[in-house]
């Protein structure tokens, strides 16, 4: 089946202009607006789900044939992350098209995917499609760069019998790995854990202008926050790095140094003079990451500050769990220091994988054909995939990418500025996901 590029196209343009950027407050997001955009697209309304006012997120089903078979479920997110225009080639929420590209927050993280689902997915609702064995779900949902606090986590835990299925594919797809050996094409089996923390230092306040002998609440974290940022992160050699590497298969020397947890360091390093975000992306795939991203501390510029407080995003690979992720933060800190701090959790999640095998990973072998190969992949990032795979969902991140864009630099536009896709890509990530939806039950 071939879906015209441009109807995904003007589905992705609509999406973008809603502009539902979740900021992570409560009433940022919008979703609403794209739930309506969908349903008008899809022509029929679908099963609303709406935990906090505008943050909804729409089902739709389509029965299979046999009520014993698998179930697949197509999930979307609508929300986007913020962005500043002043860094941006086109404003970012214009949806604006130029030479083969659509430009826009969400063109890669994911709304350029949804869109896809939604096309496919309308083949299946209106009978265009071969009527599917099992039932085949589609799930625009709110709120998953916040966690899936008002949408995913939500529903799943509150909404689960609505929800369930045996199959689902989500984000995130990526352009072939760069490879001597035919076509790798990435498909996420696997993502890392997020584990937050909140890093707390205490003071007694007192007068700015006389510092002797008070007890100052920004200095004990500062250190601490420095001495976390300097300390090597704790390298791994997983078995999905392990798999991932056997697919993509890199010259042997550098395959045979990434999977040498004393080589590994070096051969990143070698990666990013001709690939920054390729071995960024590698370093995050075989190390605890560790990120000061928040600091506060203090009121006022003459009051020593009794309070500092600092968030740390911390992403944990398959086997490392909070005892290990604690004991690297103690000892990076430091015993002493280590005692003036208070840590805390704000996030605490596992890795996640599915098994890179059985009818549904078959179905997308069979749609990228015999002349290209799968490569199951971790990502660094959570998806909404996790609230699935933790119930025993066998979850996949898929989607096709024309050449115009190099593995590396995809990646970096996630979250990033000048976040672009063409509408051939489109076209292909629309006609994979119909083409899996055909394959599954044959
Ligand atoms: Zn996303």
């Amino acid at each position: 089946m071939t879906i015209p590029a441009s109807e995904v196209g003007d589905l992705l343009v609509a999406l973008i202009r809603n502009e539902c950027v979740n900021d992570g407050s409560p009433d940022s997001g919008h979703e609403a607006r794209s739930v309506e955009t969908i349903t008008e697209y899809l022509g029929v309304a679908g099963r609303l789900f709406e935990p906090h006012p505008g943050r909804q997120s729409a089902l739709w089903r389509v029965r299979g044939t046999d009520p014993d078979a698998p179930s697949l479920m197509l999930l979307g997110h609508t929300d986007v992350v913020p962005a500043n225009p002043a860094t941006w080639t086109h404003p970012p929420f214009s949806g604006e098209r130029s030479g083969g590209w659509i430009w826009g927050r969400g063109a890669v993280d994911m709304l350029n995917v949804t869109a896809a689902m939604a096309a496919a997915f309308k083949r299946v609702l209106d009978g265009t499609a071969h009527p599917p064995e099992g039932d085949v779900i589609f799930l625009a949902v709110a709120d998953e760069e916040a966690a899936g606090t008002l949408g995913a986590r939500w529903i799943t835990e509150n909404h689960w019998d609505d929800v369930a299925c045996d199959y689902l594919l989500t984000e995130v797809g990526a352009p072939a790995l760069p490879t001597s050996v035919g076509t790798a094409i990435p498909v996420t089996v696997a993502e890392k854990g997020p584990n937050w923390r909140r890093l707390k230092g205490k003071g007694i306040s007192g007068h700015g202008s006389q510092p002797y002998g008070t007890l100052n609440a920004i200095v004990p974290l500062a250190e601490a926050i420095t001495r976390l940022a300097e300390t090597p992160m704790p390298v791994d050699v997983t078995d999905e790095w392990r798999a991932f590497v056997a697919g993509w298969a890199p010259e042997s020397d550098l395959a045979e140094a990434l999977l040498d947890v004393d080589r590994l360091d070096e051969a990143i390093d070698l990666i990013t003079l001709d690939d920054p975000g390729f071995a960024r992306w590698i370093h995050a795939c075989t190390h605890l990451t560790v990120t000061p991203t928040v600091l506060h501390g203090g009121v006022k510029s003459n009051v020593v500050p009794d309070s500092a407080v600092a968030s740390v995003d911390i992403r944990a690979l398959p086997g490392q769990d909070t005892a290990s992720i604690l004991d690297h933060l103690r000892k990076a800190i430091g015993p002493a220091l280590a005692e003036e701090i208070e840590i805390e959790a704000i996030t605490e999640a596992g890795a996640s994988s599915s098994v890179a095998s059985g009818p549904l990973w078959e179905a997308i072998g069979g749609a990228v054909g015999a002349e290209a190969r799968l490569v199951p992949t971790m990502i660094p990032v959570a998806t909404d995939a996790r609230f699935w795979r933790s119930r025993g969902t066998v979850a996949y991140g898929i989607g096709l990418y024309d050449d115009s864009v190099a593995f590396g630099e995809f990646l970096g536009m996630f979250h990033g500025a000048d976040e672009r896709i063409t509408e051939a890509s489109l076209g292909l990530t629309a006609d994979l996901i119909a083409d899996v939806i055909g394959r599954l039950w044959s």
